[in-house]
């Protein structure tokens, strides 16, 4: 495993950061902060600050809120086909703008280059999908079973939406909200991470261009995440609130969101079991697991956070997928070389470690990586743990980062008690040959979501989304467009009786 050294930025990178605005977007305009402060956005492969940017402050906030409640009435009255047509406009955009904005990610949040080119196919698939749903919404039309009444269901826009998104995929999880609330006729609010708000500004650049009429995107960037978006949920003119982070602050703005009873989607925290079972084919299970753990260098809802593997192939499974692991090679994202970035900051790589220790302590063992890598930037080394105690730290904790517990399990019935022993419930993923018992477990273990034989499942044309504390609600698919509607019904008489 090798890192490459921290660089200057070049020319191109340089040149792209100059193109990205650096305001607040509210009613069409970008403009600075009502109070005049800023705050920067640093590279975590290097520490450096990439850019300035505004940081805005509760005044800024109204000020969002009013523009987006303005337009809210006129927006919701144009043609779905209108919407549509931005959507697709936007989706053509994103897509002949991939590298810049798969540059801009690898910038701010670390990830390589390949993969941030991934979540550029990924986020911008939001927009085609919504584009081609905004015009499916349907109502239905029906008589009451006593034959005195007409039922009509209409699909409404719930109105002004409070967007808040976190910072591991700062493309995907921005459309996977905006998309859906555009094709429904809401405008919105959104609060992107601090750590990584430059993408979503450059995304909101590029839906002006589309031609999304000014206020019904606003973007707030902000280091003062509760001061701004507090008063928001407490104003009775927002209607929704769409949050994607974690658990604990999902519970909070859960709380805070009860006041005026707004409608809430919650894509919260995961702790996805990996069950590799005896029958399991082990080099796909190998590969599904380093897609599974290493994508986004674990630093996703959906990265298997424990290993649960049938005690006869354990062995084996490990030394195969350590050796994959300790190939990889760590380094700054725009390098070719590179295949896992840094973590996002020097917090996270703290805590990452010190789950780790703790693991070891307890008797677990590396079989390759275990610390963190020395040099610039928040680097861990790529790391598998095999004799994890049950109970231990690390399985009832994300990780959040290119760690690889692995517990051994004797049954299926021990092998799902193990998978539901936590209060999370995102997804989980089973190896096995056996169709019967892959269904099997999708009926017993229990989650939003499964991969079989499949280590990474997100598409914008399936439902993602958990149980338990995982959270509440759906986005993509059929059902995405649906948390941003509500349902109206008219009774009236039935005209035959009149
Ligand atoms: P986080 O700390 O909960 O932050 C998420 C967002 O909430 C950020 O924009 C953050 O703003 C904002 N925020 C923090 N405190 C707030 C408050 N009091 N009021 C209003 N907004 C507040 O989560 P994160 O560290 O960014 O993201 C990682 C977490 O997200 C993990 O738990 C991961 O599993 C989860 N996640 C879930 C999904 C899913 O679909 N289920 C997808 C991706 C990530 P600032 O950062 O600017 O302070």
């Amino acid at each position: 495993m090798t890192m490459t050294a921290a660089t200057e930025l070049n020319e191109r990178e340089s040149s792209l950061l100059a193109s990205v605005p650096t305001g607040l977007l509210i009613n069409g305009q970008w403009r600075e902060a009502a109070s005049g402060r800023t705050f920067s956005v640093e590279d975590p492969s290097t520490g450096k600050v990439l850019l300035e940017i505004a940081d805005a402050g509760a005044r800024d906030g109204a000020d969002a809120l009013d523009a987006a409640v303005a337009v809210q009435d006129q927006w919701a009255a144009t043609s779905s086909r209108e919407r549509a047509e931005i959507l697709r406009r936007a989706f053509e955009l994103v897509t002949a703008r991939a590298d810049d904005f798969a540059l801009l990610m690898t910038l701010e949040m670390g990830k390589p280059l390949a993969e941030a080119m991934g979540e550029v196919k990924y986020g911008a698939e939001f927009l085609r999908w919504f584009s081609e749903e905004a015009s499916r919404s349907y109502g239905r039309y029906s008589a009451n079973p006593e034959g005195t009444q007409q039922i009509l269901v209409a699909k409404k826009p719930v109105g002004p939406c409070l967007l808040i998104t976190p910072w591991n995929f700062p493309l995907a999880m921005a459309t996977r909200k905006i998309a859906p609330a555009i094709a429904a006729g809401c405008t919105m609010v959104l609060k992107p991470a601090n750590l990584t708000p430059l993408t979503s500004h450059l995304f909101a650049q590029v839906m002006m261009e589309a031609g999304l009429p000014a206020g019904v995107l606003n973007v707030l960037s902000t280091t003062d995440a509760g001061g701004v978006t507090g008063p928001l949920i407490q104003d009775s003119r927002l209607r929704k609130l769409s949050f994607t982070g974690s658990t604990p602050v999902g519970k909070r703005l859960l709380a805070d969101a009860s006041a005026n009873v707004l409608r809430t989607s919650m894509e919260l925290g995961g702790n996805a079991p990996f069950l590799v079972f005896e029958d399991a084919d082990l080099d796909a299970a190998v590969e599904g697991a380093m897609a599974a753990k290493m994508r986004n260098m674990g630093e996703a809802c959906t990265a298997a956070n424990r290993f649960l593997v049938h005690e006869s192939v354990a062995d084996a499974f490990a030394t195969k997928f350590a050796a994959r692991m300790s190939k990889m090679t760590t380094g700054r994202g725009t390098e070719s070389t590179t295949s896992v970035g840094p973590l996002i900051d020097a917090k996270s790589r703290e805590k990452v470690h010190s789950l780790v220790s703790d693991a070891l302590a307890d008797g677990a063992t590396a079989v390759t990586g275990g610390a963190p890598v020395d040099g610039p930037g928040y680097f861990y080394q790529p790391t598998v743990l095999v004799g994890v105690e049950p109970g231990a730290r690390i399985l009832s904790e994300e990780i959040f980062g290119p760690v690889a517990p692995i517990v051994t399990f004797k049954n299926e019935d021990e092998a799902v008690a193990l998978a539901n022993d936590t209060e999370y419930g995102l997804v989980a993923y089973v190896f096995t040959r056996d169709h019967n018992r892959g269904l099997r477990m999708a009926n017993r273990i229990e989650t939003g979501m499964m991969g079989l034989n499949a280590g990474v499942i997100s598409n914008a044309a399936a439902p993602f989304g958990g149980v338990k504390q995982s959270g509440l609600g759906r986005e993509g698919s059929l059902e995405g467009i649906e948390e941003y509607q509500y349902t109206q019904y008219i009774g009236f008489a039935n005209p035959n009786n009149a």
